[in-house]
C-alpha cells in the first residue's frame, strides 16, 4: 500500500507502485490530459516515473512553473533531436527553459553556422518528430559509462558537464534516435507539442566566458494547443511596438550616446520632467509615511565598501577604483547606497526612542555590466534606485513592513497596476549554517513579514531557502498590460550590515542594541522602473504623470496670442501645457498631436477668443464641450486628484 499526500493534505491510497499520469487520471480524465510533470517530495518527474513508497506529491500543468519548464525544456531536445538530424555531428552545450520558451547551444560541425533561414526547416522537422508520438524515455548511467558515451561522439562540451557531476546521479533521456544527458524531468512522449516557433538566433560563449568557444544559441517556444501560439505571436507584434527603446525615442524622453558611453542613459528634457514626477509623487508619499530625504556622494572610500562586503561583490567585476593624485586614496564608484546610509545613522548615538529611522534618498549608482548584457533602460551601467532603509527595533519590524506595503499599494493604484502578487522569500530550515544572525530573529523577522502580508490582505507565494543570507524578503511581481511579468519593489529585512558596521541604540533597560535594518526600494530603479511603465502603457502615462498633459492648438495664427495667454495660464496653475503654433491645417495639428500621446488637447478660434473659453477633447474619447480656462483648470485639477487618491486619503 502506498500513500499519496496531495498539497491540500488529502491522501489516496494505491495498492502498488505508481506514477503521476496515474494519478492524475486516479481524479480525472481531464487532469490526466492536461498534466505535464509532478512533484515528488519537493522534487520535479517525469509523468511516467514510478512512485515506490509513500509520498507528498503536487501535480504541473501549463498553469504552473514547473509545468511549462518540463514542456519547454522536452522541446528544447526536440528541436536538438531536429538539428542533429540536418546536421549529424552537432555538439549539444546546454539547453535550459528562460521565462518565455528554451534555447540550446548548439556547436555545428564543419564550421558550419546556422542562421534565420534554417530555422523554417528545423521547426517543421520538430512537428513531425512531435507528431511521431516518440515515448521520451529516462535511463540511469554511470559515470565511466556517461563519458565513453560522449568521448564516442567527440562532443567535449557534455564530457565537460559530466565531468563535474557525481556517480550515481546521471541520466540520460531518449526519444526516436535521439538521446542527450540531462537531469530531466520530460513529457512522457513528443505528441504534447504541437505548435512551434523557433524565434532567435544569437552567439553564446561556452559557459558564459568570453574565453571559451563561441556556440549558437537558438531560442524557441512551443504550446500545447495551436492557438496559444497565435495568440503569443499577436503579443509578441503588440511588445514590439511597445518597445520601450522604440516609444522613448519617439517621445524624446531618454537618448544613449557612444561619445558619453555605453549603458549610460542621458535623459532628455521631457524624460527628466516623467522622472522627476514620478520622484515627486514617491517623496510625497515617502513624507507621509515618516521618511527623511538625505544626499550621500556618488563615490566613497574602498574601505566603506570593504567594511560592507560590497567591495567583495563588485570590487574586481566592477568599475576599478578611482585613485586620488596624492594621499594615495582609493575611491570607488558607489555600487550601493547602503553603506552610506549605515554611516549617516551613526552619526548621532541612538536611543531605542530615536527607532525608527528611515531614510530615503534617490541614490544612482555604477554597476559594470558587459556590453552585450546592456538593454535600453532595463540594463544599465548608472541607474537611479529609489531606495531608502529603516533602521528598526526588532519589535517594530512588522509595522514597518506593513507602511512599505502601504507605500507600495499607493505606487501601484496611482500607475494602474492592477494584476500584481508578492513573494515571500524565507530560509531554509535544514541549512542554517547558511544564514548570518540568530534564529530566534529569523523566526521573529520571517514571522514579521507573514503576518504584515497577511494583515494587508496580500495575495503572496511562499518560497522556501530563497532568502538572502543576511534575511528574508518580499518581492512585488506586477503583469502588465501584454500579460508579461516583471519584477518591481523588494523589501529586504538585513542583520548582516547593522553588525558589520557595528550600529547601536541604547534600549529601554539602557543596554546596547543592534537595530534590524530594511532595505527597500519600490520602483527597483528609476531607469528600469519607467521603462516597465512605457511598456505597460504603451507611452500613454497616467495623466498626472506625463510630460506633456496639455497642448493649445490655435486654428489659425490670428489666434496665437490667445493660444499663449491660455497656456500660460495653465503653466503658473501647475498644468504643463504647451501650444502648437505651425502654420499647418487644424485636422493635421490633431492627429500630430494625438501621436504625441499628449492627454488633453484644447481647440481655440474665433468663438473661444470672443466666449474666452477652450474647446477641449480628450485623447482616445474626443469632444468634452467647451469650457472657460479657468474651469478646465478645476476639471483637469478633479482628474489628476482623483488619480492620485492614495495619496490624499
Ligand atoms: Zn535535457
Ligand atoms: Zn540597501
Amino acid at each position: 500500500m502506498i500513500e499519496i499526500t496531495f498539497p491540500d493534505n488529502s491522501v489516496r491510497e494505491f495498492n502498488e507502485a505508481v506514477n503521476g499520469y496515474e494519478i492524475a487520471k486516479s481524479i480525472s480524465n481531464r487532469l490526466a490530459k492536461e498534466v505535464l510533470s509532478i512533484s515528488v517530495n519537493g522534487e520535479v518527474w517525469d509523468l511516467s516515473r514510478r512512485i515506490e513508497s509513500d509520498a507528498s506529491i503536487k501535480l504541473h500543468t501549463w498553469d504552473d512553473k514547473e509545468g511549462k519548464d518540463t514542456f519547454w525544456h522536452s522541446s528544447a531536445h526536440l528541436m536538438a533531436e531536429a538539428i542533429e538530424y540536418f546536421y549529424p555531428g552537432t555538439k549539444f552545450g546546454i539547453g535550459p527553459t528562460v521565462d518565455i520558451g528554451f534555447y540550446y547551444d548548439v556547436d555545428l560541425p564543419d564550421g558550419k553556422v546556422l542562421t534565420d533561414k534554417d530555422l523554417p526547416k528545423i521547426e517543421q522537422k520538430m512537428l513531425e518528430l512531435a507528431r511521431q508520438k516518440n515515448e521520451i524515455i529516462r535511463s540511469e548511467i554511470s559515470k565511466d559509462d556517461a563519458l565513453s558515451m560522449f568521448t564516442d561522439r567527440d562532443d567535449e562540451l557534455k564530457q565537460e558537464l559530466i565531468s563535474e557531476l557525481e556517480d550515481g546521479t546521471i541520466t540520460l533521456y531518449k526519444q526516436g534516435r535521439f538521446t542527450d544527458l540531462c537531469r530531466g524531468p520530460h513529457l512522457p512522449n513528443t505528441s504534447y507539442i504541437k505548435a512551434i516557433k523557433l524565434t532567435a538566433i544569437a552567439g553564446a560563449y561556452w559557459r558564459g566566458d568570453e574565453h571559451n568557444k563561441m556556440l549558437t544559441r537558438v531560442y524557441g517556444v512551443t504550446f500545447p494547443k495551436a492557438k496559444m501560439l497565435e495568440e503569443y505571436l499577436v503579443m509578441l507584434e503588440e511588445a514590439k511596438k511597445r518597445d520601450h527603446r522604440k516609444i522613448g525615442k519617439e517621445m524624446e524622453l531618454f537618448a544613449f550616446s557612444e561619445s558619453v558611453g555605453q549603458g549610460l542613459p542621458l535623459w532628455l528634457p521631457k524624460g527628466a520632467q516623467l522622472r522627476e514626477q514620478l520622484e515627486n509623487f514617491l517623496k510625497k508619499v515617502q513624507k507621509k509615511h515618516g521618511y527623511q530625504q538625505v544626499i550621500t556622494p556618488h563615490i566613497g572610500d574602498v574601505n566603506l565598501y570593504k567594511t560592507s562586503g560590497h567591495y567583495e561583490k563588485y570590487g574586481k567585476d566592477s568599475f576599478q577604483p578611482i585613485n586620488t593624485p596624492a594621499d594615495g586614496e582609493e575611491y570607488l564608484l558607489k555600487p550601493m547606497n547602503c553603506p552610506h546610509h549605515c554611516e549617516i545613522y551613526k552619526v548621532r548615538p541612538k536611543s531605542y526612542k530615536d527607532l525608527p529611522v528611515r531614510m530615503a534618498e534617490f541614490g544612482t549608482v555604477y554597476r559594470y555590466e558587459q556590453s552585450g548584457e546592456l538593454h535600453g533602460l532595463t540594463r544599465v551601467r548608472s541607474f537611479t534606485q529609489d531606495d531608502a532603509h529603516i533602521f528598526c527595533r526588532p519589535d517594530q519590524l512588522k509595522d514597518e513592513f506593513k507602511k512599505v506595503i502601504d507605500i507600495i499599494f499607493i505606487i501601484f493604484d496611482a500607475l494602474n497596476f492592477k494584476n500584481y502578487t508578492a513573494q515571500i522569500s524565507l530560509r531554509d530550515p535544514e541549512k542554517p549554517e547558511k544564514y548570518i544572525g540568530s534564529p530566534e530573529n529569523w523566526d521573529k523577522s520571517e514571522k514579521a513579514i507573514i503576518e504584515a502580508c497577511e494583515e494587508k490582505g496580500l495575495n503572496t507565494v511562499t518560497e522556501v531557502g530563497e532568502a538572502a543570507f543576511y534575511g528574508p524578503k518580499l518581492d512585488f511581481m506586477i503583469k502588465d498590460a501584454l500579460g508579461r511579468s516583471w519584477q518591481l519593489g523588494t523589501i529586504q529585512v538585513d542583520y548582516n550590515l547593522p553588525e558589520r558596521f557595528e550600529m547601536e541604540y541604547i534600549g529601554a533597560d539602557d543596554k546596547r542594541h543592534r537595530p534590524v535594518m530594511i532595505h527597500r526600494a519600490p520602483f527597483g530603479s528609476m531607469e528600469r522602473f519607467v521603462a516597465v511603465l512605457i511598456e505597460h502603457t504603451a507611452g500613454k502615462f497616467p495623466l498626472w504623470l506625463t510630460p506633456e498633459q496639455v497642448v493649445v492648438l490655435p486654428i489659425s495664427e490670428k489666434f496665437n496670442e490667445y493660444a499663449e495667454k491660455v497656456s500660460n495660464f495653465l503653466n503658473i496653475s501647475d498644468i504643463r501645457t504647451v501650444v502648437d503654433n505651425r502654420n499647418e491645417k487644424i485636422g493635421r495639428k490633431i492627429r500630430d498631436n494625438e501621436l504625441k500621446r499628449i492627454p488633453y488637447l484644447l481647440i481655440v478660434g474665433e468663438k473661444e477668443v470672443n466666449s474666452e473659453t477652450v474647446s477641449v477633447r480628450r485623447q482616445g474619447e474626443g469632444d468634452k464641450g467647451t469650457m472657460t480656462t479657468k474651469e478646465f483648470v478645476n476639471f483637469i485639477t478633479e482628474e489628476i486628484r482623483d488619480q492620485l487618491s492614495g495619496l490624499y486619503n
